[in-house]
Formats: structure tokens, C-alpha cells, sequence
């Protein structure tokens, strides 16, 4: 018996051994397709596809040689930040070359190997199921249809992605069809110059509601699912939402990147929240139907235009270009993402979609955010995202990128006396990275920074606060820019409590709280506090409404149930850390009124 086990695993190291051998000679041409011109893809969507939530998807081309043709789906999209592998969702794939038959086989779970055979033209179609509401993906309804060019368009394996390609979308009389992409001759037919760009351009077909404006000179188009999901003067708010967020971003950059742009809308009840993403010319958003007009919706706006700019154009080294078949994690998402939300607060007070003081709650709640998340370097979190941290950090290089920007901005017009600020060192990136074909390094960036800063260097600010996990040091940027932070107080109980089917149950009393000194235990249900009855989320609220503006001490009755008993005990009010709250300083220097002005007005000097 003993020698049985020691046979058996030279037997298995053997067959071990000869099939990787194999693999690795059979696949090393084969991982290669032949060169393919002459691209096509058509989409189909009929009221039967929408029924059956499914799109009809081929994609026809002349391949060159009588090599096989190897052809791959991406594995995420762009702007999404997460692995997705979309061929999960194809289903009767089937190739075609000069009328007859293929065989063809999966060299991974992302690629397909057609056996051309020299074939003139080959035709590969598959179904692909439209059932993910998610604006990276594709969502089908009876008479509507989203895709995402990632997750229906495949593309040759080692051959250039500067390939010109169509799209046909072949659907019912009297549908619309609206994308970013520009429209070819031919009717329902668009034109992309590269692969890049074919998948950048998400598209709406069916019925939902579609109308246009002029902006900064050029066609905005704002598309909404399900028709009648925008009211009528929700529309109208909307659009003068995008009329006063778009300039000030232009401005920013001097120029407007696309000939037009599409606001691409879905509003579902099924959907929690409200998500955006971004493309060089459109973005998508799904959002939850109490969302709609709300004081959210021009912070998104806002929010996704700006990356036309910051992202889809000047963008980060590591994602120039984009490749489809594995993750491209960046250090940078901070940039990308979070000054992309600094700019979204900016375009808003500068648009004059909110006052000052809007500008101002919206830089303290992100303060606060960032105050409750746990410590996290900016770098960190940017290379985190990938795998969705679990421990709340996962999206916070948005509020603390932003404030990272703020704070860059702050600096450079301190240091230059406010002839420069931020949206020097964009525009600057834009020309000397975008405008030349490649993304920008740490070494593009600070230099950047720094040159707008009359040559102050940044190496200290970086390592504390984007690579390293200090805490941002409101304390003298603030007033630098005529602001000071104010730390409110609210009365604290100190409990923790959990509720269950008998009430709010103190589950933990913090020693050297109002609760401890009162008397309160944990097992005990609150019933009221202050004569305010303990029963719901809103209990904190009326507290602060009813003793934020009292006396520390004032009695404060606690009655509690415990056991079968119920007990009056005798507490008195203490006060806790509330939000801190940015405000303007009224003793500002003229220098700090002159920065706190040209941030709220995008202007230097
Ligand atoms: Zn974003």
C-alpha cells in the first residue's frame, strides 16, 4: 500500500507534464489572430430581442491569411473599475467563412479560435443576454435597449486596435437609436475610427425620450428611459442644470473635446442609488426614481461631463491605452476620480447652480466622510478599488481625492499669490500629456503642480498626504483661502443601541457618558430621553432640535424598561463632536479673500 500512493503521483506528474507542454506549443501561434480588415458589427434589436432580453450580435470581416482568427471580449469597461469577463453573457456563438461552417474552440474564457481556413470573409454571431442593469453593461425592456460596446464587440487578439470599423443597428420602424458615435451615409449606421472609440460609445435604441440644446456651441442631447421618467419641469431643470455646469468646465480647459454630447438616462425602480459612467463624448446613469431632480442630479452631471476631460482624455500613464483583458490598476484614481468631484463642486458654485454656501456644506461633508472612514493613503486606495475593499475605504479616494484637490488648488494660489491655481496644472496636463498621446507619470503631474506653484515642491505634501495616511491639516490650509473649519456640538447620550422586536435595546454604555452617570445598562430599553420617545431612526435629530442650543448639565430624565420594570433615571446633558462645518472666516486676510474668491469664480489674480 504505500508504495501505491508514490506510483499514482508519478503518474499524475507525468500527465501533468505533457499536456502543458502541448498546451504551451499549441497556443503560442495560436494566441495571435491573423490581421482582419474591413470590420462590421450589427446589432439586432426587435421587439422580440426586448422580449426575451437579448441582442443578435455579428461582427464580419476579411481576414488576411490562412491563420485562424482569434477574437476576445473585454473583461471590464473602462471607467468601471472591476472585472466583469462580458462573454459570460454570450450564448450561441457560431462562425461562418464564405457561407459554410467553422470550427472554432475557447483558448480562455474571454477568446473564441475560429478555424478561418483562408476563408474570404468570415461572419461570428452570437446572442448575447441584455438582463444587467448596471451602466456598464447591457439592459433590455420590452421596447429599450443599452449595450456597451465592451460587451458586444469583439476584437482580434495581437493585432493593432487602431482598426476603423461600422455598426449597423438593425431595430423597429419608429425607434430612435441615439450614441456618441458619429453616424456613417448609411442609414442606422455609425463610424468608429479605432476599437478604443468603438467601445466608448454606449447607445439607447427604442422608445424612450430624446430631445437637444445648444451649449457652449455645440449640440447637447439629453436621452431618458422610460418615456415620462423626467417630468416635465424636471426636464427644464436638468437642462439649465447642464447649461450651467458645462461652461465652467470648458473654461477650465480652454476647449470643448466633442463635436456634441449625449447624456444617456435610466431610471428604475429595481436600481439602488444613482451611478454614473463616464465616455469621451456621453455618459450613462442609472439612477433609483427618488434621485431624479434631485440636488444629486447636477453634481453627477457635473461629475461625469468633466471626465470627458479628466480621464477619457488626460489620464493616468498606467490606463494610456486602455487594455481590455485585464485589470489596469493606477495609484491616480484619485486625480481621475476624486479632482474630477472637485471640479463637479466647482462647476456647480461657479455655474451658479449653488451659492457659496453650497460650495462650502459640500467641501465639509466630505470632510466629515473622510474624518469617519478609516485611514488610507490616496495611492491605496486608488490601487484598491479593484477588489472592492470591505472595510469602507473602497470609493473614498472620491471625497478625499477631491479634498486632496482643494487643497492642491489652495496652495498654488497661495504660493502664487494667485496667479495660478489648479485648473492651470489640468490645462497644462491636457496640452502636454493628452494633446501628445500618452498619459501623464507622478513626475508629469507634480512637476505640474509644482511649476504653478512659483516652483514650491510637493515632495513633503505627497508623502504625507497622497502616499502616506496623515490627516489632512484643515487647520492651516483653510485659512489660506479665507475659510475656517467649525467643529459643531451635539448632545450625546453615549449609547450603542440595537433595536429587536421589544424595542431600542442598549446594547453598549460608553464609560464617562451621560448614560453611565445616569445609571443606564446595557439590557435596558430606552422609552424616551428628555421626554422625546426613543422609537426610530429621527430620535437624534429631534434631540439636537430640542437641547442643541442648552445648557451642558441641564436634567436630562431617562426612562428605560428593564426587566418588567420601568425606571425614570436621572441624567444630565453632555455634549459631544458633531460635523465640522466650513464657513467663511470673517477675519480674512485680503490675499485669503482674493484665493476664496477665485476658487468660487474660477478666476486668478
Ligand atoms: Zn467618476
Amino acid at each position: 500500500m504505500p508504495q501505491q500512493p508514490m506510483f499514482m503521483k508519478a503518474i499524475l506528474l507525468l500527465y501533468a507534464m505533457v499536456p502543458t507542454m502541448l498546451l504551451g506549443q499549441g497556443t503560442r501561434s495560436d494566441t495571435v489572430s491573423v490581421p482582419i480588415r474591413d470590420v462590421h458589427y450589427d446589432v439586432t434589436f426587435m421587439r422580440a430581442n426586448g422580449e426575451q432580453r437579448v441582442v443578435d450580435v455579428a461582427m464580419t470581416f476579411a481576414p488576411s491569411g490562412a491563420g485562424p482568427v482569434v477574437v476576445s471580449l473585454p473583461a471590464w469597461t473602462p471607467g468601471a473599475y472591476e472585472i466583469s469577463n462580458f462573454s459570460r453573457w454570450v450564448t450561441d456563438f457560431e462562425a461562418v467563412g464564405d457561407g459554410k461552417p467553422l470550427t472554432w474552440d475557447k483558448l480562455d474564457y474571454d477568446t473564441w479560435r475560429v478555424r478561418a481556413g483562408g476563408a474570404k470573409s468570415v461572419t461570428l454571431r452570437f446572442r448575447y443576454a441584455a438582463d444587467s442593469l448596471d451602466n456598464a453593461m447591457t439592459w433590455a425592456r420590452p421596447e429599450f435597449l443599452l449595450f456597451n460596446g465592451t460587451n458586444l464587440f469583439l476584437y482580434p487578439e495581437g493585432q493593432s486596435l487602431e482598426y476603423a470599423a461600422t455598426v449597423t443597428v438593425h431595430t423597429e420602424p419608429g425607434w430612435h437609436i441615439v450614441t456618441g458615435m458619429s453616424r456613417a451615409a448609411a442609414s442606422h449606421t455609425f463610424t468608429a475610427t479605432n476599437y478604443h472609440d468603438l467601445v466608448d460609445m454606449p447607445f439607447f435604441v427604442g422608445h424612450f425620450d430624446l430631445d437637444s440644446a445648444r451649449i457652449v456651441n455645440r449640440w447637447v442631447r439629453l436621452a431618458t428611459y422610460p418615456a415620462g421618467a423626467m417630468g416635465e419641469e424636471t426636464r427644464a431643470t436638468a437642462w439649465e442644470q447642464l447649461k450651467r455646469v458645462i461652461p465652467p468646465e470648458a473654461a477650465v480647459f480652454g476647449e470643448t473635446p466633442w463635436m456634441d454630447y449625449t447624456v444617456l438616462e435610466i431610471v428604475d425602480s429595481t436600481f439602488g442609488g444613482a451611478s454614473g459612467l463616464e465616455h469621451q463624448s456621453s455618459h450613462v446613469d442609472v439612477l433609483a426614481p427618488s434621485y431624479v431632480g434631485s440636488e444629486f442630479q447636477p453634481s453627477l452631471f457635473a461629475h461625469e461631463i468633466f471626465h470627458s476631460w479628466n480621464v477619457k482624455r488626460l489620464r493616468p500613464s498606467e490606463m494610456w491605452p486602455y487594455q481590455y483583458s485585464h485589470p489596469q490598476p493606477t495609484p491616480w484614481l484619485w486625480v481621475s476620480e476624486g479632482i474630477t468631484d472637485y471640479y463637479a463642486d466647482l462647476a456647480e458654485v461657479r455655474g451658479g447652480v449653488v451659492d457659496d454656501h453650497g460650495f462650502y456644506a459640500a467641501t465639509g461633508e466630505k470632510i466629515n466622510e473622510v474624518m469617519n472612514t478609516p485611514p488610507v493613503s490616496l495611492e491605496d486606495a486608488s490601487l484598491n478599488t479593484w477588489v472592492h475593499p470591505v472595510d469602507g475605504t473602497g470609493y473614498i479616494y472620491y471625497p478625499k481625492g477631491s479634498l486632496a484637490g482643494f487643497m492642491l488648488d489652495v496652495l498654488i494660489r497661495d504660493a502664487s499669490n494667485n496667479t495660478h491655481s489648479l485648473d492651470d496644472v489640468m490645462r497644462g496636463l491636457y496640452q502636454s500629456a493628452y494633446k501628445h498621446g500618452h498619459g501623464f507619470t507622478s513626475t508629469d503631474w507634480w512637476s505640474a503642480v509644482s511649476a504653478a506653484a512659483n516652483g514650491k515642491s510637493f515632495a513633503a505634501f505627497s508623502a504625507r498626504y497622497i502616499d502616506g495616511r496623515e490627516a489632512f491639516p484643515w487647520d492651516s490650509i483653510l485659512p489660506l483661502a479665507g475659510l475656517r473649519a467649525h467643529q459643531t456640538r451635539v448632545p450625546r447620550l453615549g449609547v450603542l443601541t440595537s433595536p429587536d422586536p421589544n424595542g431600542i435595546m442598549v446594547a453598549n454604555v460608553q464609560p464617562g457618558s451621560a448614560a453611565e452617570a445616569a445609571g443606564v445598562k446595557a439590557g435596558d430599553y430606552l422609552l424616551s430621553v428628555g421626554d422625546i420617545p426613543v422609537e426610530d431612526q429621527q430620535f437624534g435629530a429631534r434631540m439636537r432640535a430640542k437641547f442643541g442650543a442648552s445648557a451642558e448639565g441641564t436634567p436630562l430624565p431617562i426612562k428605560v424598561r428593564r426587566g418588567t420594570e420601568t425606571l425614570t433615571l436621572a441624567g444630565r446633558l453632555q455634549f459631544g463632536p458633531g460635523e465640522l462645518l466650513v464657513e467663511p472666516d470673517p477675519n480674512a486676510s485680503s490675499k485669503a479673500v482674493r484665493i476664496r474668491n477665485g476658487i468660487l469664480k474660477g478666476t486668478t489674480g
